[in-house]
């Protein structure tokens, strides 16, 4: 689809120069005044408005003061001699986005055009929250000018204590720092923002007056991701906050992709505890602590009895469901701290760091007697089961993750042969049945 230009200008000419160029390519509606101009944007809201400063009835500025008022969010370009002494400055701040010299209009205006228009419709940034920090109200006024043109939130600053009181409320994207603030200064915002956890993907852009390389080189090093150097236009402004939302979101993606990766390679689908890889790197990371600090742990092996024959009685699945009950009486009768796998089957593991020798056999008889008491329904039938655990108290005498597992192992060997549904705990030398 075509896309609309409006031009508006005093001057025939230029507008018939204009106008030449850009129908070969856009719909073009070229007026001489205000009130036409803002008729006409209402009416087909045009992708981008060339206009010249002064109009029959108005200046550029009015105008952009009157689209505001209407809400009406139309990237527009300024067209402008040498002769006119327009400050740039005062213009970015009324939203216009770039100058056009009228001396050099030629072909090229075709794809400057282009450009701008591609760059300005293609933005959104509605899922995305910037936060500017500045204790300069005008430059304030002059980020708000850009952000309002765009569909991001946002929220503005002048307090870096308030900014940093409320950072915390809604994660932002982007960060826009002043350098040079009274209380609180910008290295001091960055060192802030990176020394908290939720916020290290949230972009960092300092902006400066100051072209000292060594500062902003500390800024970068103390975590800012970019910078803008003051003054600078609407245009820069944008393009700055669209690529930092851009790398945002990437490393959002990324973290979350990380995620799902460690929780695939690390936990059982079907019970959702660890996997059995990811409980032997712990068992060998407890292990370490051990030789080092003395740190107890426990190792527990837990096997459901006669599994075989609730598969063979109820069907798989309903075996299936057992073993993620099992899972959850697992996890509620434990600690946070502790370490909770399914080893393989419908044998479990489970490392209890910090444990004494007296609280041990606490922990073995709450989980037998939290399974026997709990009852599943399944089809109208009420299903019960049992389960043998086997355990060691970690100590001097075992070198490796495969001995401590063996010991718990014999254990669970004799609690299946001395008719299941019991505990045999070794501590030191002693071995204890606990029923
Ligand atoms: P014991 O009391 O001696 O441990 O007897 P058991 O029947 O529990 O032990 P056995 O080793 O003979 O059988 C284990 C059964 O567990 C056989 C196997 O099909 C079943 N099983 C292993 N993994 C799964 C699983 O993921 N889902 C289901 N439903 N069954 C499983
Ligand atoms: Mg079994
Ligand atoms: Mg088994």
């Amino acid at each position: 689809m075509r896309k609309h230009i409006l031009i508006a200008d005093t001057s025939k000419v230029s507008r018939y120069v204009l106008e030449n160029y850009l129908s070969e390519k856009f719909n073009v509606a070229s007026v001489s005044s205000i009130s036409e101009a803002l008729d006409i944007s209402n009416e087909i809201k045009p992708d981008l408005v060339i206009m010249s400063y002064e109009l029959k009835d108005g200046n550029a500025f009015q105008f952009c003061e009157s689209l505001k008022e209407k809400n009406l969010n139309i990237p527009l370009v300024i067209i402008t001699s040498n002769k006119e002494e327009i400050s740039k400055y005062d213009a970015y701040e009324y939203g216009i986005i770039e100058f056009l010299d009228r001396d050099k209009i030629d072909e090229s205006i075709v794809d400057i055009v282009d450009e701008i228009i591609n760059l300005y419709s293609n933005i959104n940034l509605s899922d995305s929250y910037i936060v500017a920090v500045d204790d300069s109200i005008t430059q304030l006024k002059f980020i708000e000018n850009v952000l309002q043109q765009t569909n991001a939130k946002y929220k503005l600053f002048s307090d870096p204590k308030k900014f940093l009181m409320e950072i915390e409320k809604q994660i932002p994207d982007i960060c826009i720092i002043d350098i040079f603030m009274d209380e609180i200064d910008g290295i001091e915002l960055t060192k802030a923002i990176r020394k908290n956890k939720k916020l290290v993907n949230t972009r960092i852009v300092i902006q400066t007056g100051s072209r000292e390389s060594s500062l902003i080189r500390t800024l970068i090093v103390f975590g800012a991701d970019d910078y803008l150097l003051k003054p600078y236009s609407p245009e820069e402004l944008l393009l700055k906050i669209i690529n930092n939302v851009k790398i945002k979101k990437i490393n959002d993606e990324l973290d979350e992709i990380n995620k799902e990766l460690f929780l695939k390679a690390t936990t059982d689908p079907l019970t959702k505890l660890y996997n059995r890889r990811f409980i032997l790197e712990q068992l060998n990371i407890l292990i370490a602590n051990f030789n080092r600090y003395l740190t107890p742990f426990a190792v527990i092996i837990l096997d459901l009895d006669h599994f075989k024959h609730i598969n063979d009685t109820y069907g798989h699945d309903v075996g299936d469901d057992v073993l993620v009950h099992f899972s959850s009486i697992l996890r509620a009768t434990l600690r946070k701290t502790d370490i909770i796998g399914r080893f393989g089957g419908e044998e479990f593991l489970c490392l209890i760091p910090n444990i004494s020798n007296e609280s041990i056999a606490t922990v073995v008889s709450k989980i037998l007697s939290n399974v026997r008491s709990y009852k599943i329904k399944s089809n109208n039938e009420t299903i019960t089961f049992t389960v043998s655990i086997g355990c060691c108290i970690f100590n001097k005498n075992y070198k490796t993750s495969n001995e401590i597992i063996k010991c718990a192992d014999e254990m669970l060997y004799m609690a299946k042969n001395n008719g299941r549904n019991r505990a045999y705990l070794k501590i030191d030398d002693d071995i204890i049945e606990i029923t």
